[in-house]
């Protein structure tokens, strides 16, 4: 197979979990991840939404002091940061990393919060990509949530894919919606309480919409808008090879990092 340089062994590597790993349940291969000696240092990025807590509970079951990275973006729902709170207490938890722009940097580039009204792919760069960029530096694979019925950006989502120098690991990637709502049902998980309030995903409160009967799950984000992905794992809405976009911000203005429950 032809390997595209610079990132060729975060590719191989990708390729060789994904075979070694067939048909392995999605709590098999969080095991199996945590436990990879090739992934190196390894964190969670979940942003503690409708259906992140399925990963987590999985997550807690094999080691609940994996560093899970959240993206505080300032402009979450007061209920988001509460749930992050209550799952993180419910699960046990022990190494959850808020992670934020920089006041300083918020201040230059966004001091009155209202980028996302005329750029929402600037403000997700500032406020989610940069800073998620900046707190990876620290890991060399992750793993997330995503599932490929979530959006059609996400229909082809491998369980391991290459992500510039990092492998990412998607273990809920051929998740349904209903496999999610009966895995929460089972365990008896606590919900994010817009969940019930017509929100099936959910980002930032300018930025997010209730959804209705019949809608696509993700049509409340950025609606109206052609914008699918906040730009984590895709460039202006398109899938790009290569890493995030590296962190711009001096290092005396490094994104801010705090260790919570
Ligand atoms: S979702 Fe909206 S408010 Fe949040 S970072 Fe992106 S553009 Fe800004």
């Amino acid at each position: 197979m032809q390997l595209d340089p610079p990132h060729s062994a975060a590719t191989a590597l990708a390729h060789r979990l994904h075979a070694r790993h067939q048909g392995a349940t999605a709590q098999a291969l969080i095991a199996a991840a945590v436990d990879e000696p090739d992934l190196g240092r390894l964190a969670v990025v979940s942003s503690f939404g409708a259906e992140s807590v399925v990963l987590l509970h999985m997550l807690a079951q094999v080691a609940p002091d994996l560093p899970v990275l959240f993206i505080d973006t300032r402009l979450l729902f007061p209920e988001t940061l509460s749930y992050q709170q209550e799952v993180a207490a419910t699960l046990g938890l022990t190494n959850v990393q808020v992670i934020r722009a920089s006041n300083l940097t918020l201040q230059a580039e966004d001091p009155g919060n209202t980028l996302h009204q005329r750029d929402t792919d600037a403000c997700c760069d500032l406020r989610k990509t940069r800073v998620l960029a900046a707190a990876l530096e620290g890991y060399e694979s992750w793993i997330t949530g995503r599932k490929r019925f979530q959006a059609d950006t996400r229909s082809d989502l491998p369980r391991f894919e290459a992500d510039g120098p990092r492998v990412k690991v998607n273990p809920l990637a051929d998740w349904t919606a209903d496999d999610l709502r009966a895995y929460i049902e089972t365990h008896d998980l606590p919900r994010h309480p817009l969940v019930s309030r017509g929100y099936p995903s959910i980002g930032c409160t300018p930025c997010t919409t209730p959804v209705a009967e019949g809608e696509d799950v993700r049509a409340g984000r950025w609606r109206g808008q052609d914008k699918e992905e906040c730009g984590i794992h895709f460039v202006d809405g398109r899938a790009v090879p290569g890493p995030a976009p590296s962190a711009r911000q001096d290092t005396n203005d490094a994104p801010q990092l705090l260790k919570r429950a």
